[in-house]
This record gives structure tokens, C-alpha cells and sequence, in this order.
């Protein structure tokens, strides 16, 4: 059944009980549904209301009147979705609601899918692929920076840089194929030099777009990273200074920490996903010894490593196994990073920071102490090498999800094709296929051509009512 031209209708507010409720419902007659249910105290019916005047009336089921509340009315196209669309707001009970959307449904509506009424909104042309990921980055945000950036997209702002390149490649691909369409009119060829380096200033540009993911990435995905160190170095203490409050049991016995812990983390602009894990040492007791293969484990899975080690005591042969085991890590995972913390700074420091770095070729070295609960060094640290500090997340078009980047990356690709075949002296009409190709990935990361599968998977990440 094709369900866009019918009516639906969900609760659009969070479950659970509030101040009020508001039931949208969306669809070409949505009013008159409206009508059966909702009954306006300046008795005209509702769909004769003035549109997008807050209308006050009485709430009825089939039961009678079950509550009192208001109603607006959005015609078409001047609605969240593009459609005729009534927004009734009842008092917030869960029965209560759940009553009202049952009436709606009698009167005639649909339940909505999850993330139906954005689908119809992209489908009627009202936001892009952009903006709808944007939509749902907002409602699931859970950093500043990451509000910051999700918002300027939904402002348009990748969407406008995305635009004007595609437009750019456009214009190329009209000198290309005037010349070849129209051989006998006046238009002079456009030279091969300038072609490649108009070609070359748009690969650029999409190599300046896509090296934006890194820190879209970092703020939104978050980056992948372990505390780990040999046993009462202090990773506990600084799990805990990281999160703000005691998560993890500190105590000067080793071997507490035997499972690993994980926790999102937002530390300067980056997110965080951090696990602590258990002291790397050779372990006697059968549960200790399971905790341990399972911190060094994560060694291998994360992008970031925080090693920790004593500052206040010499480098032992613990330390030394510890770093051996991130040493066999690297190299599964060559693109790994590491940051030695050198913990317990407001003690005396008795070995350099060279010693570490012999043990673990290029670690970044900090000193701190995780019982302060300074962190901020260990912050900025982390920005400095998983963002772009002159990014301005507000006012910058940012990548900020791997379907964008991948459609970046293959644009990318295309266009290096144009490049070669110019270089190789093939026709101009040889690139002008891969300058096509190209135009058509970048017109994915916004919807103008994208598959209807790809459209599924974005909206089936939202909830019901959005
Ligand atoms: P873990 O075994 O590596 O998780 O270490 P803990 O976080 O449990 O800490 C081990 C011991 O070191 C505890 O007694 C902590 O109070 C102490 N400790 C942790 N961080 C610091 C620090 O920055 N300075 C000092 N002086 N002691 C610390």
C-alpha cells in the first residue's frame, strides 16, 4: 500500500508523563480528521480555523470529551513535512495521550513510522538528506559541540558547500561538451591546461571538505580509546577526573579494576568513547588473568591509547611489558595513537620523558595528576590530534557522518580519473564521463540522487513522532 498518500499520525513528544503532549498528524486531509476529534469552544469546525492560529477546544473520543486542549492547523506546503498537518497539544498523561492518538487512528489516521513525517519532508522536497541527518544529530546530541555542529547544518551550511561544488563541477562539464556538442558554432575549445587546473582546484576543494571528518567524526562518532598501565599507576583516578565523578573503585591494592569499563566521555571538542581496563602485569589469580588479556585486547581495538605510568616511581620491568604490549598492538593497527600520561605529577618525578619515549616510539608525553582532577592539559592534547582547531563548528561546512565522507572520497576518486585521462591526452569527452560520475556522488551526500535503500537506512534511525 502507498502509504504517502495517506494520513499519519504519532505522539511527537518523549513517552512518559509531562506537562502536555502534542500529536501530529500529517497527510492531505489531516484537518478534517482533525474534525472528529478535536472541537473548537468558538464552535466554527477546526479545518475552518485560520491556519496557523492556536485554536482552543475540547478533545473527544467516542467516549465523550476526554480532555481540553489546542490545536494548530499547518496547510500544505507550509508545515514541517510539506503537508497538511495538525498539531494537537493535550495534557501530558501517558493513558491520557495514548487516548487522543486513539481517537485520531479511529477518525481515520495511520500510526507513523519511525521518522515519517522528516521522510515525507524530504520527500516533498522540504529538507535534503543533510538537513534530515541533521534533524536526528540534533535530538540525539550529547555535547555542545556536537549541538553546534548538527545545528549549522540543519542552517544549511554543508548543504551550500556541497552546492557550489557540485556546481562548479557543472559548469566544467558544460565547456567540455559544448565544444564536442556544437563543434561547428563559434565556441573555441576550452584548453586542456585550463580544464586541468579548473579540475585541480575542485579536487582541492573536496580534499579540503573531506579532511573536515576527522574532527566531524571525533565530536560525533567519538573517538575509540583505552586507559591502560601496569597496576595503581592511577587509572582509576583518572577514568574518574575524566568523567567528573567516581565511576571506578581507586584503591592503593592492585588488581581492583578487573572487567573493563566503558563510558562516553566529552573531553574539550572530541567525544570519548573510553573504556578503562584492568592493570597489564602477569596476573596469578584466573579472574585477574581473564581481565588482563582482556585490557590488552583493547589495546589493539582502540584508535587512541592513554598509557599511563608512575611518575613518582622508576620505570620497572612491568612498565616494560606494558609498553611491549602496545608496541604488538601498533603494529596490527598501525594508525593507533598513543599518549603517555606520566601520572601523579604533585610527587617528585624521579625518570624523563625520553625514557618513555624509547619504550613507545612516537607517544605524546604528559605529566598530570589524575588526583587533582586537572585534566585540561590531557584535553587540549586530545583536540590538537583528533581536531581541527581552526574549524569554526558553527560557520564551517563539516563532514560529520561516514555516508557523506564515502560519497566525498568517490567524488574524489572520479575526479583524479579526469585528471589522469587529460594528463594521458585522451579526449576531453573521456573526463567529461568522470567529471559525470563525480557530479553524480556529490549529488548523493544531499539526496538529489541517492537510492531509495539509502533513504531507508537514515530514517529508520529516528523515533517514532519525528
Ligand atoms: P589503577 O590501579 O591504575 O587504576 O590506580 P588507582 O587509580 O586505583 O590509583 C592507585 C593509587 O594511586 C591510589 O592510592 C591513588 O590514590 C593513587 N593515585 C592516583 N593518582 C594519583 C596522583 O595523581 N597523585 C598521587 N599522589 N597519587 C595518586
Amino acid at each position: 500500500m502507498n502509504r504517502l498518500g495517506s494520513v499519519i499520525a504519532a505522539v511527537s513528544t518523549p513517552p512518559g508523563k509531562g506537562g502536555i503532549a502534542v500529536i501530529r498528524i500529517s497527510g492531505r486531509g489531516a484537518a478534517e480528521i482533525a474534525d472528529k476529534v478535536f472541537f473548537p469552544k468558538n464552535k466554527k469546525p477546526f479545518s475552518a480555523q485560520t491556519a496557523r492560529i492556536a485554536v482552543y477546544g475540547d478533545i473527544k473520543s467516542e467516549e465523550g470529551i476526554i480532555d481540553d486542549g489546542i490545536a494548530i492547523y499547518f496547510p500544505a506546503p507550509n508545515s514541517y513535512t510539506g503537508e497538511d498537518t495538525v498539531e494537537i497539544s493535550c495534557h501530558g498523561g501517558v493513558l491520557l495521550t495514548e487516548l487522543v492518538l486513539e481517537a485520531v487512528f479511529t477518525a481515520g489516521a495511520l500510526p507513523a513510522e519511525p521518522g515519517e513525517f522528516t521522510k515525507r519532508a524530504y520527500i516533498s522536497g522540504k529538507l535534503g538528506l543533510i538537513k534530515a541527518e541533521s534533524v536526528i544529530d540534533l535530538i540525539e546530541a550529547e555535547s555542545r559541540e556536537s549541538v553546534k555542529l548538527s545545528s549549522s547544518q540543519s542552517r544549511g551550511v554543508l548543504s551550500e558547500k556541497i552546492d557550489a561544488i557540485y556546481n562548479e563541477m557543472k559548469q566544467l562539464l558544460s565547456s567540455i561538451y559544448a565544444y564536442i556538442d556544437f563543434p561547428d558554432e563559434d565556441l573555441t575549445d576550452v584548453p586542456g591546461s585550463e580544464l586541468l587546473s579548473r579540475l585541480k582546484d575542485i579536487r582541492d576543494e573536496v580534499d579540503a571538505l573531506a579532511s573536515t571528518w576527522k574532527t566531524g567524526r571525533a565530536i560525533k562518532d567519538g573517538i575509540s580509546a583505552c586507559i591502560a598501565g601496569k597496576p595503581n599507576v592511577g587509572k582509576s583516578s583518572l577514568l574518574n577526573a575524566l568523567l567528573g565523578y567516581d565511576r571506578a573503585i581507586v584503591t592503593d591494592i592492585a588488581g581492583t579494576t578487573r572487567d573493563i569499563v566503558s563510558e562516553k566521555v566529552n573531553l574539550g571538542r572530541a567525544s570519548l568513547k573510553l573504556s578503562d581496563t584492568a592493570g597489564i602485569h602477569k596476573a596469578e589469580d584466573v579472574v585477574e588473568r581473564i581481565g588482563v588479556d582482556r585490557a590488552v585486547e583493547e589495546l589493539e581495538k582502540s584508535e587512541l591509547i592513554i598509557a599511563v605510568f608512575d611518575g613518582s616511581k622508576p620505570l620497572d620491568s612491568a612498565d616494560t611489558e606494558f609498553a611491549s604490549h602496545i608496541r604488538a598492538a601498533r603494529k596490527r593497527n598501525p594508525l593507533t595513537q598513543v599518549i603517555a600520561v606520566i601520572n601523579k605529577s604533585d610527587l617528585p618525578a624521579v625518570f624523563k620523558d625520553s625514557e618513555i619515549k624509547d619504550l613507545i616510539e612516537d607517544a605524546e608525553t604528559l605529566r598530570l595528576s589524575a588526583c587533582s582532577g586537572d585534566i585540561k592539559p590531557l584535553a587540549d592534547l586530545i583536540d590538537r590530534m583528533f581536531t581541527d582547531g581552526s574549524l569554526d563548528l558553527s560557520n564551517d561546512a563539516i563532514i560529520s557522518n561516514a555516508r557523506q565522507y564515502a560519497a566525498l572520497v568517490r567524488a574524489r576518486a572520479d575526479i583524479e580519473n579526469a585528471v589522469e585521462s587529460l594528463k594521458s591526452g585522451f579526449t576531453q569527452d573521456i573526463a567529461g564521463l568522470d567529471v559525470e560520475h563525480a557530479m553524480s556522488n556529490i549529488s548523493e551526500i544531499d539526496g538529489l540522487s541517492v537510492s531509495e535503500d539509502i533513504v531507508d537506512d537514515i530514517f529508520s534511525r529516528f523515533c517514532v513522532g519525528k
